[in-house]
């Protein structure tokens, strides 16, 4: 392991290299139109896990619907994940909700721009924590992600595995020591913005980077085993059988998943986990009666959709039926059509939405 840091004379270079880098080729960017930390920190959410040519056009809707803290504390959650609905990972969307009310009953709908207090607010963790504060006010704060772990490791060979939790802490401390005090945003965002567009994870532009005389992966012809991440454990498969059934009016059957966990507060047609030896329609139909007080009738299997997440995979056969009856459980009603749209689903689920209604 090495682990050399920066001497004073060369850490000032390297800022200064990468700072008006940053100031010249950073790419427009929406939340980079003005350091609103509302903005800073609605993109910095939806940017976690996600591209950012999928989070742009998410961002400006969400952005149009709710400009301001007070208009989104105010707004329901179903609304709220409508808005995000496609962009996967939703408890980003409940935190980043509940967040914003804590602000907006706490401080009066000001983000706070003390570390501490910032770091107490739901669903901000130390990277968004360091972005708000060094983007939106100018505090010299570490923002590490995966990309800025990925440029560090490179320039300063480090071989720690950065799914660890205390090579992110190294990393922070690295970046404490050499973030300038005059324009830490420019430096926060040119590491990030060096990770996404130069120092990529494979064939890395070297030839147009900035900072590569500091780098010392690039001098060692190193930056291909760089960084050491381990890799994440294969997703556990469930598979899910899913019952797409209409009563005598024509209306769909859906419910609305628990408020917490896996895709918590989104919509669903009836979905249950069925065992892959025994036949998944009669499971499913067992199922439905077992749940329901409904007459069931299911047809054939309408079509496979595979989903996944990062830890799981699901394997999902679609059934369309029939059933008789109403439905006595909280969170689940009978809808037209033409009001599916109004809620919130998961992508999976979606498609089964235009399955079923493009037939
Ligand atoms: Fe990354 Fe290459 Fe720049 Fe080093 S020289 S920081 S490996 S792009």
């Amino acid at each position: 392991m090495n682990k050399k840091g920066f001497d004073t004379i060369e850490k000032n270079k390297f800022a200064q290299r990468l700072t008006s880098w940053f100031d010249q080729q950073q790419r427009p960017l929406p939340w980079r139109e003005d350091r609103d930390p509302y903005k800073i920190w609605v993109s910095e959410i939806m940017l976690q896990q996600t591209r950012v040519d999928t989070v742009i056009p998410y961002f400006r809707r969400f952005i149009t619907r709710f400009p301001t803290i007070e208009s989104l504390a105010n707004a329901d959650q179903e609304e709220v994940l409508k808005h995000w609905e496609g962009l996967g990972y939703y408890s980003r969307a409940r935190n980043l909700h509940a967040g914003v009310r804590e602000v907006h009953a706490k401080y009066g709908s000001r983000v706070p721009d003390q570390a501490d207090e910032i770091s107490a607010i739901k669903g901000i963790g130390p990277y968004t924590a360091g972005a708000i504060l060094s983007i939106a006010f100018g505090k010299p704060e570490p923002a590490v992600d995966g990309n800025v772990m990925r440029v560090l490791s490179r320039v300063l060979l480090v071989e720690d595995d950065i799914a660890k939790q205390k090579t992110r802490k190294y990393f922070e401390q690295v970046v404490k020591a050499i973030i300038p005090e005059d324009d830490p945003s420019a430096f926060n965002q040119g590491l990030m913005e060096l990770g996404a567009t130069v120092c990529t994870p494979k064939s890395p532009k070297c030839l147009l980077c900035p900072v590569r005389q500091h780098c010392q992966a690039f001098q060692e012809n190193r930056q291909a085993e760089l960084p050491v991440k381990s890799k994440s454990k294969a997703p556990k498969v469930e598979t899910i059988a899913v019952a797409a059934v209409q009563n005598e009016n024509g209306e769909w059957l859906i419910r609305r998943r628990p408020e917490t966990g896996l895709l918590g507060g989104m919509w669903e047609f009836p979905a249950f986990k069925v065992d892959t030896a025994l036949n998944k329609k009669a499971q499913l139909a067992q199922k439905m009666c077992e749940m329901y007080e409904l007459k069931v009738e299911l047809h054939d299997r309408l079509r496979n959709i595979q989903h996944v997440f990062s830890h799981l995979k699901w394997e999902m056969s679609v059934y369309r039926g029939t059933v008789e009856g109403t439905v006595q459980q909280e969170g689940h009603l009978f809808c037209g059509s033409s009001m599916l749209e109004k809620y919130p689903f998961p992508v999976s689920h979606q498609k089964i939405i235009r399955m079923i209604t493009e037939r």
